[in-house]
């Protein structure tokens, strides 16, 4: 009786199998340098996976703020998606280096980089880091181009699906679900912002020169010099007679970016400040990207058009 008895035990506590319960797969940890990312990461992998974002939706993904919870996090993690391009050179490496997590080395199948296969615009001929250019390997803002999101979330599919393979036809099915809605907003976007093509407008930073190019804006200034350095006051004077001459009437701030630069020269210019984000949550009800760029898209049709 005592050994049945110790037998019943030793089973209950190692989890012999149990009947037709079929056993639960734990969902896959999956960490995303960004939020953006983040979205896309749940789009695709749905309920197999737990999504977690380095860098808060408010937070410049060039200079993100290296917490010691950021190493835990990347030590549990199962995969890792990075935007990649140098975009996270400045705080994810010694982060990874501390995290000690093989699943997510360089070239294992838990190690996501974004771009990979993007078509990457702006990659400079020669290039001087010591200048404090963020942009070393071409322009890494390219997920508000919503077909360079569709590359994305198949990496992101493929990968998943050599991690988990139990669950590779849940995301074959999530990627065709996400595919279908951005074809389908991509075509009420561009039917939106049709009026404005052509549309002269300045940015902060070389962050909108994906998404410019996709609905035919042209931006003729940023305000910061070269990207990653501050705005100086003798390019500002050459922004405000560039704005002048092209009548660029639209100004784009991101939230972490300086607003009163902006509104120092919008009122030169008589140009609008136009808030906008191009990470998940930062503002609210934009937690999917199909919600995010539905906003990026509002305003910036609001912003151009909504005067006439
Ligand atoms: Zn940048």
């Amino acid at each position: 009786m005592k050994t049945i008895a110790l037998l019943t035990f030793a089973a209950a506590t190692i989890g012999a199998p149990s009947g037709p319960t079929k056993p639960v797969a734990a969902p896959l940890s999956v960490v995303a340098t960004t939020p953006d990312l983040a979205s896309l990461a749940k789009a695709i992998g749905g309920n197999a996976v737990e999504v977690k974002a380095l860098a808060k939706p408010t937070e410049d993904a060039h200079f993100v703020d290296a917490k010691p919870s950021h190493i835990v996090t990347l030590n549990r993690a199962d995969v890792l998606i990075e935007g990649g391009a140098e975009l996270e050179l400045g705080w994810l490496p010694p982060l990874l280096e501390s995290s000690r997590n093989s699943k997510i080395a360089s070239g294992a199948p838990g190690r996501i980089v974004a771009s990979t296969g993007i078509t990457m615009k702006e990659k400079p001929v020669s290039f001087d880091r010591s200048k404090g250019d963020v942009h070393a390997l071409g322009n890494p803002h390219f997920l508000v181009d919503p077909l360079n999101a569709k590359i994305v979330a198949a990496n992101i599919a493929d990968h998943l699906s050599r991690v988990a393979p139990a669950s590779a036809s849940t995301f074959k099915a999530n990627l065709a679900t996400f595919n279908a809605a951005v074809d389908a907003k991509l075509a009420e976007w561009q039917k939106q912002l049709a009026p404005s093509k052509g549309a002269r407008i300045v940015t902060y930073h070389k962050d909108f020169v994906y998404l410019a190019e996709r609905f035919g804006l042209e931006i003729v200034e940023t305000l910061e010099p070269k990207p990653g350095i501050a705005p100086s006051p003798s390019h500002l004077a050459q922004v405000i007679a560039t704005m002048r001459s092209q009548n660029a009437k639209v100004i784009i701030v991101q939230p972490y970016q300086n607003r009163k630069t902006a509104e120092t020269v919008a009122r030169q210019t008589g140009a609008t400040v136009l808030d906008i984000s191009q990470q998940p949550g930062a503002i609210k009800g934009t937690d999917t990207y199909i919600d995010l760029m539905d906003h990026v898209v509002r305003t910036l049709v609001n912003g151009l058009q909504g005067d006439k």
